[in-house]
């Protein structure tokens, strides 16, 4: 970290604090050459993946709404909750791995129909035939409740 006066490459850290949520650390700096303090700030960098929904919206990916959409896909069916974990995790990687910084809610459909088909025909057909009107899990639940009462 360069001295902000002089540019100096080296400092010393005199003193570390922990901000209160325990995510951020400030190090208060001295420079080797001039002698000026300053404050450094260290965060943790997340790597945050937004979903572009078909209507244009986009809204951050959250792990917990893709295993609530799988757990109902898979209801009744025998996939343990270690199992349905695993493929959760399976899906995110891949996400992660094809997509940075933006995914399509089509492309995550795309993704777990490939992977449901796989692993549970049924859990895959109850997915896919819901998947066309696939815009955020409420609508997702509820179209799957009702394919549930009907059959
Ligand atoms: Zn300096």
């Amino acid at each position: 970290m360069k001295c902000p006066y002089c540019s100096f490459q080296d400092s010393r850290v005199i003193e570390t604090r922990e901000g209160k949520d325990g995510f951020v650390i400030r190090r208060r700096r001295e420079c080797l050459e001039c002698r000026e303090r300053f404050t450094t700030k260290e965060y943790i960098e997340k790597n945050v993946i937004h979903v572009l929904k078909s209507d244009g919206r986009t809204e951050e990916f959250e792990l917990e709404k893709l295993t609530k959409s799988l757990r109902i896909a898979c209801q009744k069916r025998l996939i343990s909750s270690e199992h349905l974990e695993e493929i959760v995790n399976d899906i995110f990687k891949e996400i992660q791995n094809k997509f940075t910084k933006v995914v399509k809610s089509v492309e995550i459909g795309e993704i777990v129909m490939a992977k449901l088909k796989t692993i549970d025909k049924i859990a895959y057909v109850r997915f896919a035939s819901v998947y066309r009107n696939f815009e955020d899990v409420s609508e997702f639940t509820k179209e799957i409740d009702n394919l549930e009462k009907n059959t």
